[in-house]
């Protein structure tokens, strides 16, 4: 059988290196959108760099996942680097929400309009980074034992990249094919003829269930948790459209930078409370004909804050469920109740109710009936019922916005390791930096904006490298972050997320709550103020002078090590 944790194709652990570190001003963690955003941001300012990236290629989570259907959910015009005009102007997208496929030309695109691979190594997994408080400095090392001297160490790991991986007894013994949404391999899989299951309904589920149906002799889908599934509308851009868009581009990026997700549209301006309730109806048909995050942003302004807005939107897609899906105890099955729409990022789908209209589909309630083991034939749950098939998809999500640098043994001051840390509670500063932690910053964070995540880590990637000049221009060695402002941080997201029914997500097993992960702090993972407030909080900080930081330097230190201990 195919482990599903090899299953994906070429991961190898890097070239071997030398034993000696190479000496770079700044190590970069990853080949996504923010390794790639931030390495161009560290080359505008002389500084060298080396990106570290454990896939073969560039794109990142567009890398890793090729299960069928992959596409993102916000559009391509919106879905990509602003920083850069020419660029915007020499890229075509093909559709309104990419794909996979699109996605990676993309980045490869970029990383070779910038000239970026001689600073990129691909296949190289960084396995610890641990601060020298003697040089002030880092020392990263790979899973091949390569070694890497920095000043900045900048974390570029990814908000949805430590893959949930399966852990139901008997795993290994399944003798069919195992494979996992989050890296599926690089090959074409045939699923045609074939018996599959699909365990999790989350968002790559939803994408890959109607592919694998239309190929599969039968397709048994093991759901434990029923979301609200928003139609994709997806379409295919034509000359216009894109000629459009990039002529547009500065009225959208205008826009982008006013949203509260980054989407490049104004806000409905429409309260539900002050709508009559005869017209209130028709906002959420409108928006559910336009697809995707529309049934937030184009419906009411009050939809995240109002339980009547929010519970009569919840219930808009609950009718359409039962009236989508023809049978009616599968209806009830997928129908979600124990969460408002929108305290959990909600699926987008294409086909996706309808698929259960499929002859050869089943759906499968794993909360009433839990999965015991998986068999050497397929699937056994609780009641002793075994479900024989020839391959298992596993889409079980993400250990979301900590997990990745928690898979790295990172260390600051005295030792100290983030994984631990994170363990009691995921504390940073503006999402962006860790008390304990000199010169680490990150790219999309615990504690940082959950949006239409490229145009936030853009105005992330400006902050660090401004950050970077503001501790050079003082002569010192190390920036890092008050305990006073971590807490005041911690708070600060809490309480914006606290005026929202995204808590009420918690319960329903939200990543955003880290309650899809046993034994995961339960604490608020990200802002939930809106880009433009996040981008203004943070740039504020650094107006104001980093009066949350605390700065260092060799020769301060030697003068007096007690006054600029920097740890309290
Ligand atoms: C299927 C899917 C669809 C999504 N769709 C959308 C969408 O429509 N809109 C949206 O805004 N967001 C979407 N997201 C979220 C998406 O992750 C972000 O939009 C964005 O891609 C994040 O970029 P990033 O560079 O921060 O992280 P990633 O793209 O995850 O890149 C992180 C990189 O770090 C590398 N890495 C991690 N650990 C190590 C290590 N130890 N050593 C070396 N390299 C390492 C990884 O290999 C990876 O390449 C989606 C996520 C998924 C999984």
């Amino acid at each position: 059988m195919t482990h599903p944790a090899h299953a994906a194709d070429r991961v190898t652990d890097g070239s071997a290196g030398s034993r000696d570190p190479k000496t770079y001003d700044a190590i970069v963690i990853g080949a996504g959108f923010a390794g790639i955003r931030m390495l161009h941001e560290l080359r505008t300012r002389g500084l060298t760099a080396r990106v570290l990236e454990r896939g073969y290629g560039p794109g990142g989570t567009w890398h890793w996942n090729r299960y069928p259907g992959a596409h993102s959910d916000t559009p391509s015009w919106v879905y990509c680097f602003l920083f850069d005009k020419d660029l915007l102007q020499d890229w075509d997208w093909n559709e309104r929400f990419p794909g996979q496929r699109d996605m990676e030309a993309y980045f490869n695109h970029v990383v070779d309009r910038f000239d970026m691979r001689r600073d990129i190594q691909f296949d190289t997994r960084v396995t610890s980074a641990v601060f020298n408080e003697s040089i002030d400095r880092w020392l990263v090392t790979t899973a091949c034992g390569e070694t890497f001297e920095c000043t900045y160490l900048i974390s570029a790991t990814g908000v949805l990249h430590a893959v949930i991986e399966p852990s139901f007894p008997g795993v290994e013994e399944f003798e069919g094919e195992s494979l996992v949404t989050g890296h599926w391999p690089d090959r074409p899989v045939d699923f045609v003829g074939k018996r599959v299951a699909v365990i999790g309904t989350g968002a790559s589920a939803v994408q890959s269930i109607p592919i694998i149906a239309g190929d599969a002799d039968r397709l048994i889908v093991f759901q434990r948790t029923a979301n609200y599934v928003l139609p994709a509308r997806n379409v295919a851009l034509d000359d216009w459209q894109r000629n459009a868009i990039k002529r547009n581009y500065d009225h959208l990026k205008e826009l982008i930078s006013r949203h509260p997700f980054a989407l490049a549209q104004e806000l409905p301006n429409r309260l539900f409370s002050e709508t009559p309730p005869e017209l209130r109806e028709g906002a959420f048909e409108r928006a559910w004909e336009l697809g995707d995050f529309q049934f937030i942003f184009f419906t009411y302004d009050d939809m995240l804050t109002n339980p009547e807005a929010n519970a009569m939107g919840a219930e808009f897609v609950r009718k359409k469920i039962r009236a989508i899906v023809q049978d009616p105890a599968t209806a009830e099955i997928l129908t979600p109740r124990n969460h408002p729409i929108f305290s959990k990022r909600p699926p987008v789908g294409v086909n996706y109710y309808e698929t259960y209209n499929r002859p050869n589909v089943d759906l499968v309630d794993v909360r009433a009936n839990p999965i015991a083991r998986i068999t050497p034939r397929g699937i056994e749950l609780a009641d002793g019922t075994e479900h024989e098939v020839d391959m298992i998809v596993y889409a079980l999500g993400f250990d979301a916005a900590t997990g990745s640098m928690s898979r790295i043994d990172c260390r600051g001051r005295d030792g100290e390791s983030l994984r631990e840390k994170w363990l009691r509670a995921p504390d940073t500063f503006l999402g962006l930096t860790v008390e304990g932690f000199p010169n680490m910053f990150m790219l999309s964070g615990p504690g940082a904006q959950f949006s239409n995540f490229p145009p936030a880590i853009e105005g992330q990637a400006e902050w660090i490298g401004r950050a970077i000049d503001h501790t050079r221009a003082q002569g010192a060695e190390t920036m890092e972050p008050t305990r006073e402002a971590a807490e005041r941080w911690a708070a600060t997201i809490t309480q914006i997320a606290e005026a929202t029914l995204v808590p009420k997500g918690a319960e329903a097993g939200s990543w955003i709550y880290g309650q899809n992960i046993p034994g995961k702090p339960k604490a608020t993972y990200f802002f939930l103020g809106g880009v433009p407030m996040y981008i203004e909080m943070i740039n504020a900080e650094a107006d104001a002078g980093y009066r949350g930081f605390r700065f260092a330097s060799v020769e301060a230190r030697t003068a007096d090590p007690v006054a600029h201990t920097p740890r309290r």
